[in-house]
Formats: structure tokens, sequence, C-alpha cells
């Protein structure tokens, strides 16, 4: 390749831990650690919001934004709810992430999938890799719940000569993929999304354990659950929960990254095949195909799985309305009045779809709050039109 196709390779990646060109906002994606840090004033999300021109590239049309489950839910042609017959021992949920992975490379879909396995030291410090077997595929199972340079391998793809390549990622990892895709080379990329809302650095996910569960050391999963509740996973096999209503959120307030406190891209609006649980009943996933590719993705692991149409029961809007000036004063309730607002929500409260509509509502009002207050000069562009829709419905304060 000239110099003139790949201007990008005469640039130098940023030297870990010198400050990135979207400053507070950088939510560590890992473009500026290679040289594609040549395009980071197109390509990252915090710096220039394209949501729907990059979707209308990805995925041949645009969002339909009268469609109310697209305004919701993004370009899809298909959704449903579903879980594997023998779920993968120490996924996430039930492994549909990794086995789509590992079936790639096994029938020779790709040479590498992009994954993001744990250090030795640390069950939760992200290591990204490009897994070449499904060994290592599974390696990388389970969410890293932090900040993830999943992009700061893409220099190895031009370097091993690779053609074919999975990209597993969250949604500002995945615009900034989207944005410089053309310049990796490829024959082929897919991409496998999942849905991504309030992640933290190292410092702060220590914050959230230790405010949060009763033994902080012993945590190996968490995940913020459609029962209204916190489930945490300790190493010795227990659970434990603990009610959103009842989360210290005065001391909690600052333990998002401010890059997560600004994202309007929830459901992974880029991705080809989108792979979370909140659209799903409790034990589910919840699967969003959206375009010809995630569809042949999700082909792959059909005799693997079995699944269910996707439901929608309850209202949201006045859940969603009192949480907002809530959260907004850091209100914590005693546990015994969490706990009851807990069982009450969850008889009565949203449940499938109206449930992930529940919780994009309450983070797309929560982040323009935040975007509104602490970068004034940005809103206009930085919020997409589908999020400035949402959050319309509801009143705000000041
Ligand atoms: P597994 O088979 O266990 O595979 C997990 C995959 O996630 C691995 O391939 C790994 O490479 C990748 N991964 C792990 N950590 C990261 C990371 N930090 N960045 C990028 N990729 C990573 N779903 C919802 O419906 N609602 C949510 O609010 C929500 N929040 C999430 C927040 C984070 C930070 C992450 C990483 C995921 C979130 N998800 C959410 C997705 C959900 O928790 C599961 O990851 C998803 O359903 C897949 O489960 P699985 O068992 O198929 O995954
Ligand atoms: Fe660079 Fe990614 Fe940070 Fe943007 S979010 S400044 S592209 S590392
Ligand atoms: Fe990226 Fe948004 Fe997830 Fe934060 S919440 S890691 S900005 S996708």
């Amino acid at each position: 390749m000239t110099a003139s196709i790949a201007p990008h390779k005469k640039a130098k990646a940023l030297k870990p831990g010198s400050r990135r060109p979207a400053k507070e906002l950088c939510s560590e994606c890992g473009l500026c650690d290679t040289y594609y840090v040549h395009y980071v004033k197109e390509a990252c999300a915090f710096l220039n919001q394209q949501m729907a021109a990059l979707e209308a590239a990805a995925h041949a049309r645009s969002r339909d934004l009268d469609n109310p489950d697209e305004l919701y839910f993004g370009v899809h042609q298909q959704m449903m709810a579903a879980r594997k017959t023998e779920p993968i021992e120490g996924a996430q949920w039930t492994g549909i992430v990794s086995t789509i992975a590992c079936e790639m490379l096994t029938r020779n879909l790709v040479e590498g999938v992009v994954c993001v396995q744990n250090t030795e030291r640390d069950r939760f410090q992200p290591m990204p890799v490009i897994a070449r077997t499904p060994a290592e595929v599974l390696a990388a199972r389970v969410n890293k719940p932090t900040l993830s340079p999943n992009l700061s391998v893409l220099e190895q793809i031009e370097q091993s000569g690779l053609k074919r390549l999975l990209v597993i990622g969250v949604g500002c990892q995945i615009q900034a993929l989207r944005a410089v895709e053309q310049q990796l080379g490829l024959e082929k990329l897919y991409v496998l999304g999942t849905p991504c809302v309030d992640n933290v650095t190292r410092e702060g996910l220590q914050k959230f354990l230790d405010t949060t569960s009763r033994s902080p050391e012993t945590v190996v999963h968490y995940e913020f659950m459609q029962d209204f509740r916190v489930h945490f996973k300790h190493s010795d096999g227990s659970t434990e929960t603990v009610p959103f209503f009842g989360l210290k959120t005065n001391k909690l307030k600052d333990v998002f990254a401010p890059s997560c406190m600004s994202c309007f891209d929830y459901v992974n609006g880029l991705a080809d095949l989108v792979v979370g649980y909140m659209g799903a009943p409790f034990g589910w996933q919840w699967i969003v195909v959206r375009n010809d590719t995630g569809q042949e993705m999700l082909d792959l692991i059909q005799d693997q799985i079995e699944t269910q149409d996707v439901m929608s029961k309850g209202d949201r809007k006045a859940a969603v309305q009192q949480s907002i000036p809530a959260y907004d004063q850091g209100v914590t309730l005693p546990m015994w009045a969490a706990q009851l607002m807990g069982v009450v929500i969850e008889r009565i409260g949203p449940k499938g779809l109206e449930y992930a509509r529940f919780s994009i509502d309450s983070h797309f009002t929560r982040n323009y709050l935040y975007v509104k207050r602490n970068h004034p000069e940005k809103l206009a562009d930085h919020v997409p039109e589908f999020a400035q829709r949402i959050v319309d419905q509801y009143e705000l304060p000041d």
C-alpha cells in the first residue's frame, strides 16, 4: 500500500498516559493507541457525533425515527429473546457472544476476533487481544465492567495481514471502528456488539464495589438486572442482590466515567448484531439483528439456542419522570424502603421491551442534563436526533 492510500501509517500512536484529544470525555476506546489516531477528529465518538451517517453506511438505510421500535433500538430486521440450551460456564449470561465468535473461527468465516481478556493479576483489568482460536475467545468471556481500549489492537490487523475479522465491542468503540473501517484493508468486517451503559474506570469500579457490595474483594461478576436489582456473584459461588433504589447515589454520582455520562449509543446502533439482556425476560438474552451480516452470524448458532418473541408490558413514563429529580439530587432511600420499592416495581413495573425503554429513558435524560451542564457548547452537535426525541418526552430541571 502506498503512503497516499494509507496516510495514517505516518502517524504515531499517542503515548500511554498522555492526554487524549477528547480530553475528559475520552472513553479510552483504544483508537489513539494506534496510528489510526490520524483520523481521531472525524472518528472519535466524543469529538464528532455522526451516528446518522454511519448508520446509513453500515446498514444501507437510515434509522426510521417515526417507527417507535427503531427510534429506541436502532435499525433492525428482527428482535428476539434467546438463550443457549447449554450455557457456557463463566460467561456473562449464557455465552451467545462467545459461541458466535467461536463458530466464526471454526468455520473459517474469519481469521481473527477482537475481544477482551483480563490480565493475570486482576480479573477486572481489560486486556484486548485478537483471538485466533476458540480457546482464546473463551478466555475473553464475561464482562470486564471497565473502560476497555479494544481498538488498541487495530494496528496488528495490517501487520498480520488479516483480511476477515470479527470485532466484539461496545458502542463508542464501534463508532470509531466504523469511521475507520475503510482504512483497515479488510475484505470483510463483522461487528458483534453489546449494549453498554454506566461504565467506569478501574478506580471507579473499586469505589462502586466498595460502596455497594458486602464483600467487594470477592466479587467476580455483576449486572444491573431487569428485576431492578444489582446481582453480585462472589468467588465462593454465593450471590448478593442490592436494589437499584438503595444504591448510594450521592456517593456514586461521580463514579461513572464522563464519557459514559455523555453517551447516547446505549444499544450499539452500528453493530451488525447486538446481544444484550435488557429487552428480554429475566434469564434470557436480547438479540437485535440489524442487517444481513448480523443474520448470517446468528444463523451459525440456531441449533444451540432456544428463542421466544420479545414482549412488552407496563408503562415506564411516570417512573422515569419521578426518577429524574431523585437522581439529580442524589437521594438514597433507606434499605427497607428500597427493598419494598423494588418488590412493588418488579410486580407492576415495565417488562421486556418496556424495561429496555425505561432504562434508555432514565440514562438519556440523566446524560442530557450532564452534557447540558458540563459541556453546553457541545450539546447541540453531540446529542443525536433519536436521543433528542426521546429526551423531549420528559420535563427536565435546569
Ligand atoms: P460472553 O460470551 O460472556 O462474552 C462477553 C464478551 O464481551 C466477550 O467477548 C468480551 O470480549 C466482551 N467484553 C467484555 N468486557 C468488555 C468491555 N469492557 N468492552 C467491550 N467488550 C467487552 N446489556 C444490556 O442489555 N444492558 C446493559 O445495560 C448492558 N451493559 C453492559 C455494560 C458493559 C460494560 C458491557 C461490557 C456489557 C453490557 N451489556 C449490557 C451486555 C451484557 O452484559 C452481556 O455482555 C451480553 O448480553 C453478552 O453476554 P454473553 O453471555 O453472550 O457474553
Ligand atoms: Fe481517542 Fe477513543 Fe479517547 Fe476518542 S475515545 S480520544 S478516539 S481513545
Ligand atoms: Fe462507551 Fe457509552 Fe459504554 Fe461508556 S457507556 S463505555 S461511552 S459505549
